[in-house]
């Protein structure tokens, strides 16, 4: 269901607004590029001034998709807005540096994110753990807006949709995540382009690091971790890598009941990146660590160096998950 109240509430405070910033959380994946993007070309096609933010700019294999080009990593001093529109993020932090300035209170924020952990952090919080992207809420809000699906707009979001789900394969997918697919297939989303863009193109970059984080593989207990050192990343020239998107990888091994991948950063912290099995919550686990996620797939960063961060989280995993104690990872 989604939160009628916060989401009238939204539909009034875009409508009263001209020039709304938007950004996603840093180090962008799929839902957070497609989102900002989708709903950026939505205000537009209203009339709206739109300013589209990402830090961390836009992964190469994400540049096709339409509106790639408005993407700003940096505030432009000419660009006052009256509204600013967090996505995919479940705390104002990993929002990103350039963005801070919008939080101060001067302009209401609004926050729109599918991840359970979101900490609320807007004057209205449009916030659907239910739905399995970020990109599926948008098509909720502009529904309650009545901004018809373009096929720019459609192709934008239809990317969110199969990057958070993997091509609608996990468990976060349900009937309502289908029928928004359906509708944006209609209007016109290259479904086959867009999953071919999102989850079979990645930078020999990428898999140089998958190369050093699986040469460095451990497994006890059903918890399997791979770490990349900050020396590593340095001397193989990876330092660009900021989504490896190795951890989906680490966990289709059978004997890995929770998987983790650890990116020693350049700032001192360590970048935690959590899949799980079925049944376990790693969620929690990444949310009492500072950060936050879902169920089967979760995040954080957390202070260096790499192997006082790897014992520190694997200690933890050990408390919270149920391991099968010694054995070897059978379920
Ligand atoms: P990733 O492993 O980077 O693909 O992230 C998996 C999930 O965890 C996504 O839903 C992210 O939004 C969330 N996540 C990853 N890193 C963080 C972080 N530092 N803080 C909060 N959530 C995170
Ligand atoms: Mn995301
Ligand atoms: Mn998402």
């Amino acid at each position: 269901m989604p939160p009628t109240k916060a989401l009238n509430e939204a539909v009034a405070l875009i409508r009263a607004s001209q020039r709304i910033a938007i950004a996603a959380h840093v180090s962008p994946d799929v839902d957070a590029i497609g989102s900002t993007l989708g709903l950026g070309l939505a205000l537009q096609s209203l009339g709206k001034q739109v300013l589209l933010l990402s830090e961390d700019g836009v992964p190469e294999n994400l540049r096709f998709l339409p509106g790639a080009g408005l993407l700003r990593d940096a505030l432009p001093p000419d660009f006052v807005p009256d509204l600013f529109i967090g996505l995919d993020s479940s705390d104002p932090d990993r929002l990103g540096d350039i963005v801070r300035p919008l939080l101060d209170g001067r302009i209401p924020v609004l926050n729109v994110d599918h991840h359970i952990t979101n900490l609320n952090f807007g004057a209205i919080n449009v916030v659907m753990p239910e739905c399995a992207a970020t990109a599926e809420v948008i098509v909720v809000l502009l529904d309650a807006l009545g901004v018809p699906l373009g096929e720019d707009v459609a192709g934008c979001l239809m990317a969110g949709l199969v990057g958070d789900t993997r091509g609608f394969s996990v468990a976060s997918v349900t009937p309502a995540t289908f029928e928004v697919a359906a509708r944006l297939l209609a209007a016109g989303a290259d479904l086959a382009a867009i999953s071919e863009a999102v989850l079979n193109r990645r930078s020999v970059g990428i898999l140089r690091f998958w190369g050093v984080a699986l040469s460095n593989l451990h497994l006890e207990d059903g918890l399997l971790w791979a770490t990349v050192s900050l020396e590593e990343r340095r001397r193989l020239d990876l330092m660009e890598i900021q989504k490896p998107e190795l951890t989906n990888v680490l966990i289709s091994a059978e004997e890995a009941e929770v998987a983790v991948l650890f990116t020693e950063k350049p700032d001192g912290l360590v970048d935690v990146s959590f899949r799980a099995k079925p049944g376990h919550d790693v969620a929690g686990v990444a949310l009492a660590l500072g950060g936050g996620g879902h169920p089967l797939a979760a995040g954080c960063e957390i202070e260096g160096p790499l192997d006082s961060a790897v014992r520190r989280v694997i200690g933890l995993l050990r408390e919270r998950i149920a391991l099968p104690a010694g054995g070897d990872g059978e379920r």
